[in-house]
């Protein structure tokens, strides 16, 4: 098997005759030997060589029914599982079970999918690094002294690192879209409502989105049409079909970018821009022009302001969601307290994280009496703003291009003593939760210290087919 093997390679070796046993058997062995060092995994599945086993008498009818037959995945453990535990990367939840799988993990599962085990994130999926870990930081592939990028850093460590084909991750600011972009793999964030949220543990409900990061366009796609598609659990989840190019995201793949156009905002290319992922976003749209794509100058006049919004709202969800952490319901409960309030307390305290403990403060004072007009209310029209700047610029073109971030992987704890430096890495992407539309980070190139740069894709809403197939061109 190669490194990175597609999901139509290994479909190919089990149409050889290669046993899912096997296949998984040989993943296995590959994170019990890699990650010690990257971290990647929180939990490995140890059920996964007898489900394995169970699929072998079924493989090659499965293949020609099951989309994703036989093929191991790995799931971010902010996912529910029932039967293997979900930490959230949280002591708050210790070994906790959930009694219920998430929607996504569902639709893999019955598509033939086999879960490796669950990945490593930022606690509660709280921070762009992977270094805000209950169970360590997550070491990028490429060079173990720099971060694999966060939340979901241990979904995309593991997928290119060849310890998974693809796995799933969340994406409440950036979390896929960013540690794609630092670990060389193609992360997407899908339309708001495209795929269910149900069994997601919640961070930010009204940004929260989940997603695939794969090694190619195509295997991101064959993700994609499992997970799309609207669930009675999820009340968000959207009732709009897969439009009808699109019916199989696969088929859109295929089309070519001429006269395709992109719209390229001055905003995201100024001031704070590393001179070398530039360069490397330019190149792709470089590319793309010889293929006949045409570049459109556009306008995102708001941009500067979305940070500020998307941690104002951000945080005010998540100081509500993490409310039910108490104790009482989930997990880890003090065991020192004399009182139900002391219990509250100390559950809290002694079980987040700094960062966690840091969100909550500035969201349940951006809510709190007297500064909610000042605070919430005013970044809620400031998202109104954002919304109506890419309805203008999407007047003019088809997609939008951008940095997914603005600089290459930086070192471990080069920035975890400064939370402010941490969010302003946000600013290309935190915009696209805002306004809930979809986008993708595909590898373009290497900096000079030899570290993958990404850059994003911005489409219309519903359009992931178009956003997979620049992808596609792109690593042609
Ligand atoms: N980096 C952002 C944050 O810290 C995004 C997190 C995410 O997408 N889950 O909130």
């Amino acid at each position: 098997m190669n490194t990175n093997p597609t999901i139509a390679e290994i479909h190919g070796l089990y149409k050889d005759g290669k046993q899912p046993s096997e296949i998984v058997a040989e993943f296995l062995q590959r994170i019990e030997q890699r990650n010690p060092q990257l971290n990647a995994f929180i939990t490995v599945n140890h059920d996964a060589l007898a489900q394995a086993e169970q699929a072998d008498a079924t493989i090659q009818q499965d293949l020609a029914s099951k989309p994703l037959a036989g093929i191991p995945v790995a799931i971010k453990d902010n996912l529910c599982t029932e039967g293997l535990r979900t930490t959230c990367a949280s002591k708050i939840l210790g070994d906790y079970q959930p009694p219920y799988t998430a929607t996504a993990v569902k639709k893999l599962l019955d598509a033939g999918a086999i879960i490796l085990g669950k990945t490593n994130l930022d606690e509660f999926a709280m921070g762009s690094s992977n270094e805000n870990s209950a169970y360590g930081p997550v070491r990028n592939p490429h060079n173990e002294a720099y971060v694999p990028g966060g939340t979901s850093g241990g979904s995309a460590a593991a997928v290119a690192a060849g310890l998974a084909p693809v796995a799933l991750g969340s994406d409440t600011g950036g979390s896929i879209r960013q540690p794609a972009s630092f670990c060389g793999v193609i992360g997407m964030k899908p339309t708001y409502g495209r795929v269910s949220r149900y069994g997601l543990v919640a961070h930010a409900s009204s940004l929260d989105q989940i997603g695939p990061l794969a090694n190619s366009a195509e295997d991101a796609a064959r993700v994609l049409n499992v997970l799309a598609g609207r669930d009675r659990y999820d009340a968000t989840s959207a009732n709009v079909d897969v439009p009808n190019y699109l019916e199989d995201y696969l088929a859109a793949l295929s089309g070519d970018v001429k006269g395709l156009r992109i719209g390229v905002p001055p905003e995201c290319f100024g001031e704070g821009l590393h001179a070398e992922v530039k360069a490397k976003v330019e190149a792709s749209l470089a590319q793309l022009k010889a293929q006949g794509a045409e570049l459109v100058e556009v306008s995102l006049p708001h941009t500067k302001y979305a940070v500020a919004v998307y941690y104002l709202i951000s945080t005010a969800e998540a100081s509500s969601n993490l409310s039910r952490y108490d104790g009482v319901r989930y997990g880890v409960r003090a065991e020192d307290a004399r009182t139900l309030s002391e219990m509250y307390r100390k559950t809290r305290e002694q079980g987040f994280g700094a960062e966690v403990k840091r969100r909550i403060m500035l969201g349940t004072f951006a809510l709190s009496s007297g500064y909610y007009d000042a605070y919430y209310e005013k970044a809620q029209r400031v998202r109104t703003m954002l919304v109506q700047d890419f309805e203008r610029a999407f007047e003019k073109c088809d997609v939008i291009v951008t940095p997914t971030a603005p600089t290459p992987p930086f070192k471990i704890g080069e920035k975890s003593d400064d939370p402010l430096a941490m969010y302003l890495g946000d600013i290309y992407t935190v915009t696209i939760n805002l306004t809930g539309l979809p986008a993708v980070s595909v590898p373009c190139g290497m900096s000079s210290e030899n570290l993958p740069i990404g850059v994003q894709f911005i489409g219309k809403p519903f359009d992931e087919g178009r956003l997979l197939q620049v992808a596609q061109r792109l690593a042609e």
